[in-house]
């Protein structure tokens, strides 16, 4: 007999672990089951951003980055120091004990909340049954008069490029080098091919990124994407645009292995080879094996389960929310559709606008945006007017040695309501909130002008762009 609850979900990565919580908050009965393990081999929740993503990357990126500054950037402060070493050993463990903390708070916040946990892979079966099979063999029947389906995505792998864990990796296997490789190539220069490359190329290895489109970071406003291309040339990332990988080949053997990738780019058929190949093509929805037959929920051609625009999926109390559903595949975009989901359920008006979304990808400048590019605005006809200003001119920037980069704020030319801000630049992962904050309460241009923002801080920048859009920025020329 099936144990009856209000809401199951399957998965807690930030969208499952999120509507769990909420809805258990709601005083809902709650269970949540993630198939998930851990390094250690126990049973670790939190889903791809925590154990394998956002935060195990950032805790990456943030200690190649000190490392990085010691070679590049302490001289000019004045400060000296002999044999710089990186202990690549000590820097993943730094980062293990950081997923550690955050997947076994995920466990206590659970507790907290009343949310029975389920460690195993969960299936829907039709009538809202959730067919748990554990870790030890058993299996459990759960009945939830609501399922909230969260199982998140993987990584894509390429027929040509078969992951084995060691020298052809997803993120899984370049969060866990053992050392720094000598030759690093990456396919894909997405946020996660662009993180990860960062990461070892400031450790020291030599990072080759193919890119079969001809346009860097297509998403990104462009000018952002142009600034970002000139600072990571500086810094030694060999990007190739228009290169299409067709081939990979593993030679050697233990330490000696090397892998040779095959690509063609405008100038014929190349070959690359190097010690490590991270493959970033992009991740697809988990949707193996997590449906039954006949529990009515629909996949589409991408696998992804068909919800509308409130993440329910057609089926009576069957929702889906997170990566496995369209949109971006964004942690955030997972939250806010695991809140507002678990909040309809209770019978609250829960929404998320996706127009209000933003984007970071937390390299060197760090680039971050939300709303409509210049590009979007022009191919929808909207009227718009905008306003940049460089970090170079602001005394923060100066004072931190990053000047790189700049804000653009785009606003409608009659109205004046903010439509975007683009940023490329120092913490701009941070100071795009401004440019969401605004754009949630509708605020225009000349409301962020009006806000007194401290001084010297990183945020004046954007005070500087909004006010440039109607040509009255005070440190440049208009
Ligand atoms: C290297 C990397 C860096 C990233 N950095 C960022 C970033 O900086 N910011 C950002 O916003 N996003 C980032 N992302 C993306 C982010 O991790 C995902 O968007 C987010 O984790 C999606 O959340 P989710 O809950 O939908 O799915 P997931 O996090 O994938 O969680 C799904 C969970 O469900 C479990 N599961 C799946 N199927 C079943 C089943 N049938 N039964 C039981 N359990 C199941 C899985 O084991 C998993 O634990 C990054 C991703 C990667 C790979």
């Amino acid at each position: 007999m099936a144990e009856q609850f209000d809401v199951v979900v399957i998965g807690a990565g930030p969208a499952g672990y999120h509507a769990a919580i909420r809805a258990a908050q709601l005083g809902l009965k709650t269970a949540c089951i993630d198939a998930a393990l851990g390094k250690d081999g126990k049973p670790a929740l939190g889903g791809t951003c925590l154990r394998v993503g956002c935060i195990p990357s950032k805790a990456l990126l943030d200690s190649s980055r000190q490392y990085w500054n010691m070679g590049h950037i302490f001289g000019d402060h004045g400060i000296s120091f002999k044999d710089a070493k990186m202990d690549v050993e000590k820097m993943v463990g730094r980062k293990d004990a950081i997923v550690k903390q955050f997947t076994g708070g995920i466990a206590q916040l659970f507790k907290a909340n009343k949310v029975a946990a389920y460690y195993g892979f969960g299936q829907l079966q039709a009538g809202n049954i959730v067919k748990v099979k554990q870790h030890d063999g058993s299996e459990v029947e759960l009945k939830g008069t609501n399922v909230i389906i969260a199982a998140g995505s993987d990584s894509i792998e390429l027929p040509f490029a078969k992951f084995d864990g060691e020298t052809i990796v997803d993120n899984v296997g370049a969060l866990d080098f053992a050392e720094v490789p000598g030759r690093l190539a990456v396919i894909g220069a997405g946020v996660i091919g662009l993180e990860l490359g960062s990461v070892w190329k400031r450790l020291g290895a030599d990072v080759t990124i193919l890119e079969a489109m001809p346009e860097f970071l297509a998403a990104a406003d462009a000018e952002v994407a142009k600034v970002a291309a000139r600072e990571f040339k500086k810094q030694g990332l060999d990007i190739k645009l228009g290169a299409k990988v067709s081939k990979t080949e593993v030679t050697g053997k233990g330490k000696k292995k090397e892998v040779v990738v095959t690509y063609t780019d405008g100038e014929g058929e190349k070959t690359l080879t190097v010690d490590k190949l991270l493959v970033a093509v992009g991740r697809r929805a988990a949707s193996k094996g997590l449906l039954a037959d006949g529990t009515g929920v629909q996949l589409n051609e991408r696998g992804q389960i068909v919800v509308d625009d409130h993440c329910h999926t057609g089926v009576d109390g069957v929702w889906a929310v997170g990566d496995c559903v369209r949109g971006p595949m964004l942690a955030h975009k997972g939250f806010e559709e695991g809140i507002a989901v678990a909040e309809l359920i209770a019978g609250l008006p829960g929404h998320v606008n996706f127009d209000t979304i933003p984007w970071v990808i937390y390299t060197e400048p760090e680039l971050a945006w939300v709303g409509k590019t210049e590009a979007q605005l022009k191919a929808e006809g909207i009227p718009y007017k905008a306003g940049s200003f460089p970090f170079a001119a602001n005394g923060r920037a100066v004072a931190m040695m990053e000047p790189a980069g700049f804000v653009k704020v785009l606003a409608h030319a009659e109205t004046d309501r903010v439509l975007g801000m683009h940023l490329v630049g120092a913490n701009v992962s941070e100071l795009v909130h401004e440019g969401v904050l605004t754009m949630e309460f509708s605020g225009s241009a000349d409301d962020l002008a009006r806000i007194c923002h401290a001084h010297p801080s990183l945020s004046e920048v954007i005070h500087d762009a909004a006010m440039a859009v109607s040509k009255r920025a005070i440190h440049k020329a208009n």
